[in-house]
């Protein structure tokens, strides 16, 4: 086993941990992916974020890491429906769910690659390891840690693992039966703790396999299990998520993945914190949902978002604003053009102790925040070289990846452009697709080449 200079806080332990590598090769970490029934808000690419940070950080020091982010298109119960969500997204459309999930899947990856997250090294899809579940649901069955019930789905007997609860301290003798799983059809289960690993088909008949207990479709906790075990060998060095993950999605993971092994299959799980923006939690109930789209929109640089996470540790609640938006924005273009004048890196003596100190920071539990001030603190620092600021930040850049040599910022639209957009999608949503089709022409016109896709308008800007 190898230690890493990167400590992260662990949920489990509630500790500081160096960042252990289990196989003396590479890091293998896994982290929650998207459920692909709709894009991807601000919110949910702050955890993308995290990992790509972490793989950077580590990379920086010398480790090559494996990181795996499942792609949810089937399985995941919405709380308070019945109804799968992206069944329920394909019934409301008329659209094939397999056709909404690529093309909100394809959306995720242009999403990630705008903020400057690297792809993974997998992201494997629920769909196309339903037999990898179903072999691990076998293995947990044959170890009596799970049962079939008389509805034919087969449930995780939560009372057969004892240390239950210790990501989340949420014990089971203090769960109050009627608590909120992903399931409020409590179905034929012995305890009221226990969780639906496979789920009998019932009236459903899209997105169902056959199994060895007749037809039906996985619970969403056994997709996670199934995927780490088999992708990164049995081993998780580091499992990442969105801090609502943490209960009850990791703790019936750490239940089901632990069960079958014999073993803790995770070292360390991390959580990125919750985003406010504009001062309320993003939802669609809300309202308030933001896409990396509507950033580009107003004209700025989706990186500024990235600089805007980077402004905070990605253990504290943000409370992100178009004005901070903005001034990231902003801050990137000043400091994209100050690059260019200072010219080629000088590293020095001086340069290379101010990094070490920068990177010291970084392997603190990612402090971004303080390395961010530090940097604004650099810019202004006349007394330093400029050779020598040029090199302290396209260093820090490797790992903060703002793109800060880019020779040009990116076409932002025009506010006509944007105008033109907005009009277009308006026009789309009242089905007037005459004034669709007029709208798209005008763009086209302006250089915007728009496309409809089952998610919606997008476009791209043509040279
Ligand atoms: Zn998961």
């Amino acid at each position: 086993m190898i230690t890493t200079p990167l400590s992260l806080f662990d949920t489990r332990t509630r500790t500081l941990m160096p960042v252990t590598i289990n196989n003396e090769k590479c890091a293998r970490i896994y982290s929650c992916g998207p459920t692909v029934y709709r894009d991807a808000h601000v919110g949910n690419l702050r955890t993308f974020l995290l990992s790509d940070l972490i793989v950077r950080t580590l990379a920086y020091a010398g480790f090559t890491s494996t990181l795996i982010q499942n792609i949810t298109d089937v399985g995941h119960m919405s709380e308070d429906l019945h109804e799968d969500k992206l069944l329920a997204e394909s019934a409301k459309r008329k659209l094939d769910p397999y056709a909404i999930a690529r093309d909100y899947e394809d959306r995720f990856h242009k999403d990630l690659a705008l903020i400057g997250v690297a792809p993974a090294s997998g992201y494997p899809r629920a769909s196309e390891s339903i037999q990898m579940m179903q072999d691990l649901i076998v293995e947990l069955i044959e170890k009596n840690f799970a049962y079939v019930g008389e509805d034919s789905s087969v449930y995780f007997a939560a009372q057969t693992f004892p240390t239950y609860g210790e990501i989340s301290g949420n014990r089971l003798d203090a769960l109050q039966p009627g608590h909120r799983y992903e399931y409020t059809d409590d179905g034929a289960k012995r305890f009221h703790a226990d969780w639906a690993l496979w789920k009998s088909a019932g009236n459903r008949t899209e997105m169902v396999w056959d199994s060895p207990w007749g037809p039906g479709f996985p619970g969403w906790h056994i997709e996670c299990s199934a995927m780490s075990l088999h992708f990164l060998e049995g081993h998780v060095d580091l499992h990442l998520g969105g801090i609502d993950l943490r209960f009850p999605h990791h703790e019936n993971e750490r239940a089901q993945s632990n069960a079958a092994a014999g073993y803790e299959v995770v070292t360390q799980w991390v959580h990125g914190e919750h985003l406010l923006f504009e001062g309320r939690k993003m939802s669609k109930s809300a309202g308030n949902v933001v896409l990396v789209s509507d950033i580009a929109a107003r004209g700025l640089d989706p990186l500024a978002l990235r600089l805007s996470f980077l402004e905070n540790r990605y253990r504290s609640q943000i409370d992100l604003t178009w004005d901070a938006l903005t001034a990231a924005d902003s801050t990137l273009s000043r400091w994209r053009k100050k690059l260019k004048d200072w010219g080629a890196s000088t590293p020095t003596q001086e340069s290379e102790a101010t990094i070490a100190a920068l990177i010291a920071l970084l392997m603190n539990d990612l402090a971004t925040a303080d390395v961010a001030i530090e940097l604004r603190q650099i810019e202004r620092d006349e007394s330093i070289p400029r050779g020598v600021r040029a090199h302290i930040f396209r260093t820090i850049d490797q790992i903060f990846a703002l793109d800060l040599d880019r020779a040009e910022a990116l076409v932002a639209l025009t506010p006509e452009q944007s105008a033109l957009l907005s009009e277009r999608e308006a026009a789309r949503a009242d089905k007037d697709y005459a004034r669709s089709d007029e709208l798209r022409d005008q763009l086209l016109a302006l250089k915007i080449a728009v496309k409809d896709g089952p998610g919606g308008q997008s476009y791209e800007v043509i040279s």
